[in-house]
């Protein structure tokens, strides 16, 4: 109880004051002094006064009310109820907030022209499932006539007035005041309100078309925003434009029956509140699917992300419960789920927050959707009274938030588009990389292996003791000068070398120190000779040079070449080794070759190791 139904109730003793034993003038002494102290909180039942005019109007502070807890008063108990003062005055234009049983309103209504009027009562929400009214003409004998017998369980053609809330009609005689008994029921528990609106017909009809009309308008929007997200989902393959696209479906569907047009349009026989919280459910669980999926939050802000599970848990639950019927859990259910809306704008700032630029424009678009459900929460349980903004406000935050949701999908398209051509450009980047790298190891391989070609044909050719040439290469480079000296007409003498008493130097030395003494030999006779002579290990300590010029520098030659070797001078641990060598030369004949001037040089060779070695023989003087 607030304090003006204290005082109230105070104001009411003051009848009691007669009945007490006083002397008259106590009592009147008495009575002023109650008076002129609550006189100002006392309150009487005020009659509503009406023209016929009525635009929707809500007297609030004008009914009484009184609570059938297991709504089993017949009329007339409820009416004794009244008479025994169990009403009290109802001052707010709100919800009862979640109550059980029935709820009885009374009320007076005068009409303070001097025709006939007719008005229409409107029930103000959809909550309701039983409405019975009855009026009499006030202060009279007269028994209660029923003038409406409503329930949302009825088909919606057994409507007297075929609107989406209950409406009842009233007719009222010149100068005339009726009093009105009403009855709400809403099955176990639910939210009241029990002010209704006042209308003239005429005026409830034409507020009845432009409501439809703003439904429409409404409602077009959203399932055309169900089909722009799913034409963007098949377009761009990104799951929140599909997750939206049946978000807006279902919210389409949720608030047409939520409206009560499902229920006179589409459903109109057997309609049940559950449907109402079935396709609350679906919306708020694709909403917050949504929400998940456009902003990432189980990957970035994983606790939040949690607590939107739970909120889709809880959506679940509600589905299950109206499936079953189960009116109160239902009720509970929907109103945590309105009251958690929150959560997601909360969300969304976060991840504004993390740098998504996209986030704060869905938190923007959130904010009026989750005020708006908020609001309707608190209206629904009462802390809000009720009145044309706060009960618009959820649909048309619906619609507010669709709008700038459009926005923010498609910054995040164009986000999504930026990531993807950054990563294209980043891997042909990559691409241009590595290809030029494969092109740098393709070279620097194709280098090393024209390297190796040339040292592999440098070894085939060399002698690997000596580093001069071998045999094989001896003779294929002494044959192409051969044939060039024929050519071109010059002179070319072939000398041939061996070293004398070789196998005295190994047998005395080591092999190594004759391995040395041959390395030496070739050294000494690499310097002296041209680039144009060809000079080579024919096998063991013999070897050839092939010379170019005449006969009389290639004696002069062979002397040199003689001398220096017969001056070399190695270092051994048994002392200084020296040793000389046999020459011999063969000179160019027409037609000859390389295997013929060879056998000529190998037979001056041999007569100059029978002259006692160190000598030069020539071939032709043996
Ligand atoms: P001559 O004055 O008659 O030529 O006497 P020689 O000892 O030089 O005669 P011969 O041709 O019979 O001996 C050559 C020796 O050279 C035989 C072999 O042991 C030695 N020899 C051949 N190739 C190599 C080599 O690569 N290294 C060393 N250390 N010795 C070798
Ligand atoms: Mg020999
Ligand atoms: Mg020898």
């Amino acid at each position: 109880m607030n304090a003006r139904i204290i005082l109230t109730s105070i104001t009411f003793k003051f009848k009691t004051l007669f009945q007490l034993p006083l002397s008259r003038g106590k009592r009147q002494v008495l009575a002023l002094i109650y008076l002129s102290f609550f006189a100002s909180f006392s309150i009487a039942q005020e009659t509503i006064k009406v023209s016929g005019q009525e635009n929707g109007l809500v007297q609030q502070g004008k009914i009484k009310v009184w609570q059938d807890e297991l709504s089993k008063s017949s009329l007339s108990e409820a009416h004794e109820a009244y008479i025994a003062d169990q009403y009290t005055l109802f001052e707010k234009n709100n919800s009862t907030g979640l109550m059980e049983g029935a709820l009885w309103s009374h009320f007076y209504l005068e009409n303070i022209t001097d025709s006939p009027i007719t008005l229409h009562l409107e029930y103000v929400d959809h909550q309701v499932i039983t409405l019975a009214a009855y009026s009499r003409v006030a202060d009279s004998s007269q028994s209660f006539e029923q003038i409406a017998d409503l329930s949302l369980k009825e088909p919606f053609s057994h409507r007297p007035f075929k609107h989406i809330r209950f409406v009842m009609e009233t007719k009222l005689e010149p100068g005339q005041t009726y009093e009105y008994m009403v009855k709400f029921g809403s099955e176990g528990s639910g939210y009241i309100f029990p002010n209704l609106r006042i209308w003239s017909p005429d005026n409830l009809r034409s507020t009845q078309i432009k409501e439809a009309l703003g439904m429409a308008f409404w409602i077009g929007g959203f399932f055309l925003m169900s089909t722009f997200s799913f034409i963007a989902g098949i377009a761009t393959r990104e799951k929140f434009f599909y997750a939206y696209s049946v978000y807006a479906l279902s919210k389409t569907i949720a608030w047409i029956t939520i409206f009560g047009y499902t229920h006179q349009f589409i459903i109109t026989q057997n309609f049940h509140w559950s449907y109402i919280s079935i396709s609350g459910s679906v919306s708020i669980f694709f909403g917050i699917l949504f929400s998940r999926l456009f902003l990432q939050t189980a990957k970035y802000t994983p606790r939040t992300d949690y607590i939107m599970l739970f909120m889709m848990a809880n959506t679940g639950f509600l589905f299950l419960v109206a499936l079953l019927k189960l009116k109160a859990l239902a009720i509970i259910s929907i109103t945590l789920a309105l009251l958690m809306y929150p959560v997601l704008f909360i969300a969304a700032l976060n991840r504004w927050f993390q740098g998504s630029k996209e986030s704060a424009v869905f938190a923007v678009a959130w904010s009026f959707l989750a005020a708006g459900m908020v609001v309707q929460a608190l209206r629904d349980l009462g802390f809000v009274e009720h009145n044309f903004l706060n009960y618009y406000w959820p649909p048309l935050a619906s619609y507010t938030e669709m709008v700038v949701i459009m926005v923010a999908m498609g910054l995040k398209v164009r986000l999504l588009r930026k990531q993807k051509i950054a990563a294209e450009r980043k891997y042909r980047q990559e691409l241009e990389q590595s290809k030029e790298r494969l092109e740098i190891l393709v070279k620097e391989r194709t280098r090393d292996l024209e390297q190796e070609k040339v040292k592999a044909q440098l070894e085939a050719c060399t002698d690997s003791l000596t580093g001069t040439r071998n045999r094989r290469s001896f003779f294929a480079e002494s044959e192409k000068l051969l044939q060039e000296s024929k050519m071109r007409d010059f002179s070319v003498s072939l000398l041939m070398f061996d070293i004398d008493h070789f196998k005295r130097i190994n047998d005395t030395y080591g092999h190594a120190i004759g391995d040395e003494a041959l390395r030496v030999f070739t050294k000494v006779i690499a310097e002296k000779i041209r680039g144009t002579d060809i000079f080579g290990r024919l096998g063991g300590e013999e070897f050839s040079l092939l010379l170019c010029g005449t006969k009389e520098h290639a004696l002069q030659m062979a002397e040199r070449l003689r001398k220096d070797i017969s001056d070399i001078q190695i270092d051994t641990p048994k002392g200084p080794l020296q040793f000389t060598t046999s020459i011999g030369i063969a000179h160019l004949c027409k037609e000859a070759v390389i295997e013929e001037l060879l056998n000529d040089a190998d037979k001056a060779l041999y007569v100059a190791k029978e002259a006692g070695r160190n000598k030069i023989i020539e071939y032709p003087s043996i």
